[in-house]
């Protein structure tokens, strides 16, 4: 047997490689084994290769658990502004994109580099691509056998994500090393994820395509896994259904058989205090058409659209029955529709659920039933909003745990 190691990190991603830095520069003894040929590659394609690498106001309010508390202690010791700190001392230009987002002004490759550079000043060892064959406790050390070798280490981190793209190397490794030491898991599933349409939910919509809009939705109820949410994103519309920003943020609250809940107008109202009920009783819009009037607020082909949907199109809007505007305000303020499903790990970005929090400590990472063995980023159950929080929950649980190592 080589080596006794301070902490072997199994996973050489976003959380294993900060961690792995942290923790060296800490003077610990850090080896980081990796299966794949190519370490990063989850950053390289991250933000469409531009890394949303934090979000400046991420907040425990920005990520599902099913204990939101769990997020508040490692946050509060590597907030957002830390690691910007550490962005701005390798002179990596960026940029804000949208509420907070952060991104790489050249390439998500500036992170990788960062996080490499950050291992050679700790020492850290890295090793890929090696397999890792087992995992065991033996006599107070953990023993790792790969397939170069056993190691001996105080610890061992697991840092192997989750099982969004499998084509890039994910695994369910982390969460099998969980249920091999009695460790509850809370049911993966895929977020951020497109939600699939059936054709008739949607057949008035679908000449549409290509239409983008802010919209305000809403997904999920207070008895489901993680509760409910309302966000104010852009809508896409596409030939398979709804796409964008607020469908992936909505994917995260959506149970399987649930509706989700669109109000088209959400950024009107916001941008001008606008009052639907106003605009469809004005007396001096008795004599346009329902369409103009939806257009008033509405891209006019949305506006065309709801107005032939309701059988309304090119009536004179004092001909429209009380019912009929009624039915109107509901389509244009609470259309439902419900999601046929998701278009699953291929195309989700995040995993849900993973290693309960209620077995791991949250000032350390650690496993309370065993002394040693640590979970971080993606494969705990803690999923952020869109936007770079869960590269902020990496940097912060990677962080936490490095302290403790
Ligand atoms: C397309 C896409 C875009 C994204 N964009 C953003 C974004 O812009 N901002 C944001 O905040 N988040 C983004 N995310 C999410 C973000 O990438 C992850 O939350 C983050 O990478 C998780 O970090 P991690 O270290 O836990 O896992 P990863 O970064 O996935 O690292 C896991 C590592 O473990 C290794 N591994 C897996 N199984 C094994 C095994 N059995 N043995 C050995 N090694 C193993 C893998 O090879 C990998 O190197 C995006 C995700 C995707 C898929």
């Amino acid at each position: 047997m080589s080596t006794q190691w301070d902490a072997i990190i199994i996973g050489g991603g976003a959380a294993g490689l900060f961690c792995a830095g942290v923790a060296g520069q800490l003077n610990k003894r850090i080896l980081v084994l990796d299966h794949a040929e190519v370490l990063g590659e989850k950053i390289r394609i991250s933000g469409g290769g531009r890394c949303n690498f934090t979000n400046q106001h991420s907040s425990p309010a920005n990520f599902l658990s099913l204990n939101p508390h769990f997020v508040k202690s490692a946050l509060a010791r590597y907030p957002a502004k830390d690691f910007i700190k550490l962005v701005q001392s390798y002179g990596i230009a960026y940029h804000e994109k949208h509420q907070g987002q952060l991104f790489c002004d050249h390439s998500a490759q500036d992170i990788i580099q960062m996080l490499f550079a950050e291992c050679t000043k700790g020492k850290v060892e890295i090793r890929n691509p090696v397999s890792v064959l087992s995992i065991a406790q033996e006599s107070g050390s953990w023993v790792v056998n790969t397939s170069t070798g056993l190691e001996k280490s105080k610890a061992v981190v697991m840092a192997t994500g989750g099982l969004p793209v499998p084509a890039i190397g994910a695994t369910a490794y982390a969460l099998d090393i969980a249920k091999q030491f009695n460790l509850n898991v809370v049911e993966p599933r895929p977020g951020l994820v497109p939600l699939s349409f059936t054709a008739d939910s949607f057949h008035h919509l679908n000449e549409l395509a290509g239409l983008s809009l802010p919209v305000r939705i809403s997904s999920g109820s207070k008895g489901d896994r993680y509760g409910a949410c309302r966000f104010q994103e852009d809508l896409l519309l596409t030939h398979k259904g709804l796409s964008g920003p607020a469908v992936l943020q909505a994917s995260n609250y959506w149970t399987e058989g649930e509706g989700i809940h669109i109000d088209w107008l959400g950024s009107v109202e916001v941008a001008g205090g606008f009052n639907c009920d106003a605009l469809f009783n004005d007396e001096e819009n008795r004599l346009k058409t329902a369409e103009t009037i939806l257009a008033s607020v509405l891209p006019q082909r949305l506006a065309k659209a709801f107005a032939e949907q309701k059988n309304v199109l090119g009536r004179k809007w004092a001909e429209v029955s009380k019912k009929d505007r009624h039915a109107l305000k509901e389509l244009i303020t609470n259309w439902s529709v419900k999601p046929a499903g998701t278009l699953g790990w291929k195309k989700a970005e995040v995993m849900l659920g993973g290693v309960d929090t209620k077995e791991l400590d949250g000032q350390t990472m650690m496993a309370k039933s065993h002394p040693g063995l640590y979970f971080i980023g993606e494969c705990v159950d803690v999923t952020g909003h869109l936007g770079g929080h869960n590269f902020q929950w990496a940097w912060a649980s990677g962080f936490a745990c490095a302290q403790a190592v």
